[in-house]
């Protein structure tokens, strides 16, 4: 009910899969009602800030890329924010010292590792969350994506290889912050050797590699030890949603489906939830248990 920050820095460095160079994070504590915001250590202080919010995203390409008004950017943020969404952490400063998160393991485990060595803490100031009041959907081509009213943060998501088209994965759960860190926060990101070549020739997946990437071959798996799930790849495109969901500021309360959607359907949904007042309020968990349904908008902030 509370907002959250960590209980001390913690750091760590990898591989940025895009640029292929060592890149250091380190998380920091932030008071009450900061929010989240990427802080690039590599730029000067007054160009360095930028904002983990749904409105700064301005690439979706591969992963979610922020930008500073300045047009300064950060990218590859979706792994740590959903890591972020799980362990409830409301502020933090994350400092970061080139343009994209390391990658690590290419899940979001590694993250809540840390949060985990950092510790939390909890203030007295209530959290906000952001409560779905009617469904809104998203369409681009064959995928969609839908916001829903939901007591809790709750998630479907419908996953095809496209090297096996007849093969629908359906990853569900109830309650996304009870099941992540077991059944999501280990699903790696994946893709596809046929797309190795001309990525690397536009100047990406520069860092990619068997110990980030699960990657596939005529529909078969590469790395040594397969899967960590049969589900792993739906599992993971759920994890990236959960993670550029969080960019809406505030915890979800409400139904998330995707249908074969990624980051630019994940953002095209918020933006099209925060363009309908009526579909939306924040609100402390007390406000939701006491205001009727109607008084609820006006409580919005
Ligand atoms: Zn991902």
């Amino acid at each position: 009910m509370f907002q959250k920050t960590i209980a001390k820095t913690v750091r760590c460095s990898g591989v940025g899969v895009h640029t292929g160079k060592e890149i250091s994070l380190a998380l920091h504590a932030a008071p009450d009602n900061f929010g989240i915001w990427f802080k690039r250590s590599d730029l000067s202080a007054d160009k360095a800030l930028i904002p983990a919010s749904w409105s700064h995203v301005t690439d979706t390409n591969f992963c979610s890329t922020l930008s500073s008004e300045e047009g300064h950017t950060v990218a590859t943020v979706e792994h740590l924010m959903a890591a972020l969404s799980a362990q409830k952490i409301d502020n933090l400063l994350v400092e970061v010292n080139g343009p994209e998160l390391p990658i690590m393991d290419g899940s979001s485990a590694p993250f809540v590792d840390l949060i985990e060595k950092a510790g939390t803490i909890s203030s007295l100031t209530p959290r906000k969350f952001l409560k779905i009041l009617k469904k809104v959907t998203v369409y681009q081509g064959d995928a969609w994506a839908s916001l829903e009213p939901a007591h809790g943060f709750s998630l479907t998501y419908d996953f095809r290889l496209r090297c096996k088209k007849d093969s629908l994965e359906t990853f569900k759960t109830k309650d996304v912050h009870a099941a992540f860190k077991e059944a999501l926060s280990s699903a790696r990101t994946f893709g596809f050797m046929e797309d190795a070549e001309h990525l690397r020739a536009k100047g990406l997946a520069q860092g990619a590699s068997l110990e980030n990437t699960v990657v596939f071959e005529d529909g078969e798996v590469l790395n040594k030890d397969g899967l960590r799930f049969e589900d792993e790849c739906a599992r993971h495109k759920a994890l990236d949603a959960i993670g550029d969901l969080y960019l809406a500021g505030a915890p979800l309360m409400g139904h998330f489906h995707g249908h074969l959607s990624g980051h630019k359907v994940n953002n095209t949904l918020l933006r099209a939830l925060f363009a309908d007042p009526t579909a939306w309020t924040l609100a402390t968990e007390k406000d939701l248990q006491t205001i009727p349904v109607a008084q609820k908008r006006r409580s919005a902030v």
